[in-house]
């Protein structure tokens, strides 16, 4: 859940600042590449949350077995990641600079692949409900 929610946070700031930044006498917004990497990743976002939600709703009635839930731990900290990557791109220069609130994001992000079992593992015990 705090790893979709980030993705979903991330991805609004960066929203926000490039309908902000200038470059070339346009807003970043404005450029196609962005366009498609906002509506890209937005999707991807859209559909890690549905995937989220209805593993509390299993959750919620006892049904939310290892596996499954091995599958979001893995596949929304790999979406954070990749959400965060791309928000620091969008931002420029900007991005690497600590106080941006999307530098912090991207670190933040970073170990969310490694803590609570890393995401090796994770597949790994994906692995053993299907290959058993
Ligand atoms: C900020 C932070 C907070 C933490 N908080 C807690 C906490 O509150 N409680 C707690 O118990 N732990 C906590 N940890 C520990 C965390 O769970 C471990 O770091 C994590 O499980 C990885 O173990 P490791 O660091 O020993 O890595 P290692 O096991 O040494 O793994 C190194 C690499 O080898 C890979 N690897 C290891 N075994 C396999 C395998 N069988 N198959 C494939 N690849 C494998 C890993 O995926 C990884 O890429 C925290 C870690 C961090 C960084």
């Amino acid at each position: 859940m705090g790893a979709i929610a980030a993705a979903e946070a991330t991805l609004n700031l960066t929203i926000q600042y490039i309908k902000e930044r200038q470059a070339f006498g346009k807003q970043v917004a404005e450029f196609q590449n962005t366009k498609y990497k906002i509506a890209e990743l937005a999707t991807e976002v859209e559909m890690g949350r549905v995937f989220a939600d209805r593993c509390v709703e299993l959750h919620d009635n006892k049904q939310l077995d290892g596996a499954t839930a091995s599958m979001a731990k893995y596949s929304l900290t790999e979406l954070q990641c990749k959400v965060a990557d791309a928000c620091v791109q969008l931002h420029g220069g900007y991005g690497y600079i600590w106080e941006y609130q999307v530098a912090r994001a991207w670190a933040d992000a970073r170990v969310q692949r490694i803590y609570a079992g890393t995401n090796e593992i994770m597949k790994e015990l994906i692995s053993r409900k299907y290959l058993k």
